[in-house]
C-alpha cells in the first residue's frame, strides 16, 4: 500500500533499524521501546489487523510467530518475552498495517493494561 507507514518501512523509504528480513516478512526495532528488547514483525502484505486475515494468511501468520522466536533466542530472552497483537484502536493499535510486538527484558504483568 503506497501511503502506509509500514509498508514504507518494508521498502526502506523510511529508515528503520532492520533486525529480520526475507521474502515474506520484516521485522524492526520499534521506535519507541516499552521493554529493553522491543521489535515489530510485519508481513510485506499489507493487512489492517488479524481481522483483515484469512485462510491464505495461515503459513505467514505462523511465521511471524516463529521467527519471534527465533529473535528471542538470539537476544538471549531465555527467562520469557512476549508477542502481541493490538487489533483494532480499542485494543491498543495505532498502526494500521498488522504487526506483532516482541516484548522481552524485563518483567511482565497479566492481565495487560
Ligand atoms: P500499535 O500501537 O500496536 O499499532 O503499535 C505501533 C508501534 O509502532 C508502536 O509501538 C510505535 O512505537 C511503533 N512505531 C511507530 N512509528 C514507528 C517508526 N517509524 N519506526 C518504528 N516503530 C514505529
Ligand atoms: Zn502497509
Amino acid at each position: 500500500m503506497t501511503d502506509c507507514l509500514f509498508c514504507k518501512i518494508g521498502r526502506k523509504e523510511i529508515p528503520s533499524k532492520l533486525v529480520h528480513e526475507d521474502p515474506d516478512i520484516f521485522a524492526f526495532e520499534d521506535i519507541q521501546p516499552q521493554a529493553p528488547v522491543h521489535i515489530l514483525l510485519c508481513p510485506r502484505k499489507h493487512l489492517i489487523s488479524l481481522t483483515d486475515a484469512s485462510a491464505e494468511d495461515a503459513a505467514m501468520l505462523g511465521k511471524l510467530q516463529l521467527i519471534a522466536a527465533q529473535i528471542a533466542k538470539e537476544r538471549k530472552l531465555t527467562d520469557g518475552y512476549r508477542t502481541v497483537f493490538n487489533n483494532g484502536g480499542r485494543a491498543g493499535q495505532s498502526v494500521f498495517h498488522l504487526h506483532l510486538h516482541l516484548l522481552g527484558g524485563r518483567d511482565f504483568r497479566w492481565p495487560p493494561g
